[in-house]
This record gives structure tokens, C-alpha cells and sequence, in this order.
């Protein structure tokens, strides 16, 4: 019998369709020949997809510790693996990181992509383990670089801005990039450092269970959402990531060279303000 799939009364949404193919080629090489998924909302869907089995798929070795990234041999990188064998990249060992700081201590230690080797800190994000907000940029620039710390250049002081008008501080909330190491110059993040990264994004926003996802710019809306659409056709939209809502504006660097963006990042971060009082206790 072919390998089928029953959807009665489910509904899965386009960006989930690259998580449910992973999740179906596990299955299957499992031996499992039908997989019936009547009756499930969509929440759980992505719960099962998402998180259950992408993330705790395979039992993997964590990465080997990995002496200061500056001066270590980049021979030494693991190579990427991506597609399937991404998805159980981090498996098991993913799945047993239960903190934040769990999480930055792996991050830091990671060779799944070469970034590690022209860094000098890792930036796994900060704020809140309790944050209702989690903010989403695209990869560590020079001063995230030096520091060790999300969004602290122009940028960052930009979106501490955006944050304090809708009456959030920085400490209220969670600032992370899709990338925990900068690319070298800045250049825009490869496939591959996606594929190797995004696992430490995914666990970081199950852990911390925001109410709801701020992302910001292209580069990270397009990576959560799987999809290739413009900002321009993001924005505007209540999308979700693994069953949190999730909003798409303007990336503060873009700001900085276009103000005419700043009205319409407004509108957007009003929503989610407007998101975190419906659904209760503010920041
Ligand atoms: N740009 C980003 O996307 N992230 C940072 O942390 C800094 C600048």
C-alpha cells in the first residue's frame, strides 16, 4: 500500500507543508505504511509536526565543546546536513535542552555550520524567560557580534524604541535572530545556516511559549513562515508559527534608511499590543 494520509476534518496550512513532508518521510521509514490525522485542529497538527517530531526525532550527539571560535581550526566544522537529515540534526538532544540557558550554552558550542569559526561571540538572544513578546531579526551584526547580545548597533537601539511605544522594555520581552552567529560581513544568511540554526529558534520560542512572535524584516518572516513572499505581501497578516501569532514588519535597519516605513511598522507593532491585551496580563 502507498503511504497515504487522512486529513478528515484537518486543515494544514501552506507553511507547514515543508515540516509535514519530514515528518511523513520519518514516519515512513519507520515502517508505518498510513497516518491518520482525522479529527485534529490545526493547532495540533503543527504541535505534532513542529515540535514532537521534527524536533525530538533521532537521538543526535550533541556537537563537540568547541574552544574559542576564534581561534579554533575551522577543519574541525561538522558539515551541513540538510533536507531530512536536517530535521534530525539536533533531535533527542534538542528536546532535552529545558532552558534558555540550555540552549545559548548548545548554541555556543555548535559547529553545524562554519559561522561559528569567523565569529567571536555566539548570540543566542536575551530577555524574559516569562516573555509574552518574542522578537525575531535576522542574524547578529558587528555589534551583536562583539558584545554577544541581540540588537544592540543602530538597529537595536531603534527597536528599543519600537518596543517602549507600546510600552514594553526590552527585559519584558525575548530578542533573538533566526541565526545565532554573525555571517562574515554581514552577507545575507545562506540555506544551510538556516537549516543548522533555526532547530535553537524553534526550541527557544516552545520554551518560552510567547503569546505572540514580532518578526522582523524579510529575512525572518520568510524563514518562519517557509515562504518566499515579499514583506510587502506579509505584512498586514495575523500569521502563525507553531500556534503563535505571529506579525511581520519592517526590520529596524530598514527604518534607519527609509522613515517612511516607520507608520506602518507602527500599525503593526500596535497589533501585537493590541494581541497581548486581549489575551491578558500585558508584556
Ligand atoms: N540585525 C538583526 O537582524 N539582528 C541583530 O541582532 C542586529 C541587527
Amino acid at each position: 500500500m502507498l503511504f497515504s494520509i487522512a486529513s478528515k476534518g484537518c486543515c494544514v496550512p501552506d507553511n507547514t507543508s515543508d515540516l509535514l513532508r519530514r515528518y511523513l518521510e520519518q514516519r515512513r521509514e519507520a515502517g508505518e505504511r498510513e497516518l491518520v490525522l482525522d479529527d485534529l485542529k490545526v493547532e495540533d497538527v503543527m504541535r505534532i509536526v513542529g515540535a514532537k517530531n521534527w524536533l525530538n526525532a533521532a537521538p543526535a550527539e550533541p556537537p563537540a565543546p568547541s574552544p574559542s571560535p576564534v581561534l579554533a581550526d575551522t577543519g574541525g566544522a561538522a558539515p551541513i546536513v540538510v533536507g531530512k537529515a536536517g530535521a534530525d540534526l539536533f533531535g533527542g538532544t534538542m528536546a532535552s535542552l529545558d532552558s534558555l540557558e540550555a540552549v545559548a550554552a548548545h548554541a555556543a558550542a555548535c559547529k553545524r555550520c562554519a559561522l561559528w569559526s569567523t565569529a567571536t561571540n555566539c548570540v543566542p538572544g536575551e530577555g524574559s524567560p516569562n516573555a509574552q513578546l518574542v522578537c525575531v531579526g535576522e542574524a547578529p551584526g558587528e555589534q551583536e557580534d562583539l558584545s554577544g547580545r541581540p540588537f544592540v548597533g543602530k538597529a537595536g537601539q531603534l527597536l528599543t524604541k519600537i518596543l517602549a511605544a507600546i510600552d514594553l522594555k526590552r527585559e519584558d520581552v525575548f530578542i533573538c535572530n533566526v541565526l545565532k552567529h554573525r555571517p562574515p560581513l554581514n552577507r545575507n544568511p545562506l540555506p544551510d545556516e538556516v537549516t543548522a540554526c533555526s532547530p535553537y529558534l524553534v526550541r527557544q520560542i516552545e520554551l518560552i511559549r510567547p503569546r505572540v512572535i514580532l518578526a522582523f524584516g524579510t529575512f525572518a518572516a520568510q524563514t518562519l513562515l517557509e515562504t518566499k513572499l515579499s514583506i510587502g505581501k506579509l505584512r498586514g497578516t495575523l500569521h502563525q508559527y507553531y500556534g503563535v501569532p505571529l506579525i511581520v514588519t519592517y526590520h529596524p535597519a530598514a527604518l534607519l534608511r527609509n522613515p517612511a516605513w516607520k507608520r506602518p511598522t507602527w500599525d503593526d507593532v500596535q497589533h501585537a499590543r493590541r494581541i497581548l491585551d486581549r489575551t491578558g496580563d500585558g508584556a
